[in-house]
């Protein structure tokens, strides 16, 4: 068997893009269909010293999936879901498995894969992994990294590595970082190893589950509803998610948005599982709402209706992601921003980033997303390579204030190729070269993904 090093421009183009709006061109392409062929790249690229970066869906916003230097590692070949253990709730899949995918599969068998990142039906696995991917329903069910019970892995020497997460309950051996190496190559951003085949644990499918959009008048009411939703204890949702009167424009364009209330500045979007009967769930949020929002609420009860709320939501960075690419020729793209705050700072937090961006002159930011988390998007468009440095800067200012307020600079989409300037402005010396020492360790001719993280 021999894998072959594709260098044809229009292969090498169709790999050049990712949704950062950056482009750079690999100097070949390979697309295994095996762990065996995986392997046989990995030793070629070793020992050719030729840079391996491995690529699922390629919808990192970061520029993590693609590279000009080396082979630009195309994973979707690897696409089976091998087994589903019902009894046991895991669920074995290549790396190339669309996420969503792998949750239409747990579905059938009652089972529910929970992270849901919005981009589920055009990211893989092994982005997920990679990228340690979380979304709306993170608040409840927590990220991916709570999901994967094993991997394996081939490593930058070419060895094929399994590694199971132990899963003890006590443990006092040594340093916690080394408990569970699993971990280290979850959020790793293909730097460490490549992934090619993971085994995830399930949750029981919930029964029900109702969604409710709630509108507010003005920004300030709809994050001090977020803060109140995330504090009482008469309703327990699975998302608390945000979206300011720019990002519901967006939506009301989308093809089931048509029914979000011209009249609202910003709306809250929640969902609740129902524990025994939906008027109970409904009545109880009817009573907490009360009278903080006067406009008509809406409610998504059924999977379709629930379809039709994830697809307004999704087509906030979709559109934005559009309108980003049509500067690309002037040197202009999307920018967004992926930081977080403790959730009682997110209203301080949001009302700073907004200023800086007025004091700046840019236009206004579109903002949505995990409000719950404290963990807004903030969506710039740079028209121009002028226009992109004005906002980077503004982007690095709120950054700065993000962090004094006790936040992370990217808290779902990792640090990838764009965002590295900014890893130092959270994480000190000490952290970065104990980082990089583990690289050193794994990948010692540093092959994986460089440019990523460090
Ligand atoms: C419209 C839109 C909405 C999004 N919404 C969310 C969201 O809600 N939550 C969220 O977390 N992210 C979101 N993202 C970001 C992105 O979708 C996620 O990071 C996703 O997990 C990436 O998966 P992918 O298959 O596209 O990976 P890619 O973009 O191809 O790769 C991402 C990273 O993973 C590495 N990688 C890929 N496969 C492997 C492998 N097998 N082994 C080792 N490394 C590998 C790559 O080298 C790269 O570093 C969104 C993106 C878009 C465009």
């Amino acid at each position: 068997m021999t894998i072959e090093l594709l260098n044809d421009k229009s292969v090498r183009q169709s790999y050049e893009a990712d949704a950062s709006g950056v482009r750079l061109l690999p100097e070949f392409v390979a697309r295994p269909d095996s762990v065996e062929e995986v392997v046989e790249v990995m030793r070629r690229a070793r020992s050719d010293n030729l840079p391996v970066t491995c690529a699922g869906a390629q919808s990192s916003t970061t520029a993590a999936s693609i590279t000009d230097r080396g082979i630009l590692l195309s994973l979707r070949g690897l696409d089976t879901i091998s087994d589903i253990d019902e009894r046991g709730r895991t669920i074995r899949v290549g790396p190339g498995v669309f996420v969503a995918d792998v949750k239409r599969t747990a579905a059938t068998a009652g089972l529910l894969f929970a992270p849901d990142p919005t981009s589920e039906e055009e990211s893989t696995i092994g982005g997920a992994i990679a990228c340690n991917a979380s979304g709306a329903r993170t608040y409840k069910y927590g990220a991916t990294r709570r999901y994967v019970q094993a991997l394996t892995v081939v490593m930058a020497n070419g060895e094929v590595k399994e590694f199971r997460r132990p899963n003890l309950e006590k443990n006092t051996v040594g340093y916690a970082f080394a408990h569970d190496p699993i971990d280290w190559f979850i959020g790793s951003e293909g730097t460490l190893g490549i992934v090619v085949d993971a085994e995830l644990s399930l949750l029981p499918l919930p029964s029900e589950v109702i969604g409710l959009a709630l509108f507010f008048a003005t920004e300030e009411e709809a994050l001090r509803f977020v803060i109140a939703a995330r504090e009482n204890r008469d309703v327990s949702p699975r998302c608390i998610e945000y979206f300011d009167n720019l990002a519901l424009e967006i939506a009301r364009q989308s093809p089931t948005g048509s029914t979000l209330p011209a009249n609202a500045n910003g709306m809250v979007y929640v969902e609740e599982e129902v524990l025994h009967d939906a008027h109970i769930t409904l009545d109880r949020w009817a009573e907490f709402v009360g009278e903080s929002s006067e406009i008509e609420p809406l409610v998504f009860q059924g999977e379709a209706k629930l379809r039709e709320a994830r697809q307004f939501r999704h087509s906030i960075p979709a559109t934005m992601n559009e309108r980003g690419g049509r500067h690309r020729e002037a040197g202009g793209r999307k920018v967004s921003t992926d930081w977080a705050v403790p959730y009682r700072r997110l209203p301080e937090a949001i009302a700073i980033a907004r200023r800086f961006s007025r004091e700046a002159g840019v236009a206004q930011s579109v903002i949505y997303g995990h409000a719950g988390n404290g963990h807004p998007h903030q969506n710039f468009i740079a028209r121009d390579s002028a226009e992109l440095s004005t906002i980077e800067g503004v982007v690095e200012q709120t950054l700065q204030r993000v962090l004094s307020l006790g936040g992370t600079v990217a808290a779902e989409h990792g640090i990838g190729k764009i965002k590295r300037r900014w890893l130092p402005l959270q994480m000190n010396a000490l952290q970065i070269a104990m980082m990089t020492a583990v690289k050193k360790q794994l990948d010692p001719q540093h092959l994986l993904a460089p440019g990523n993280i460090l």
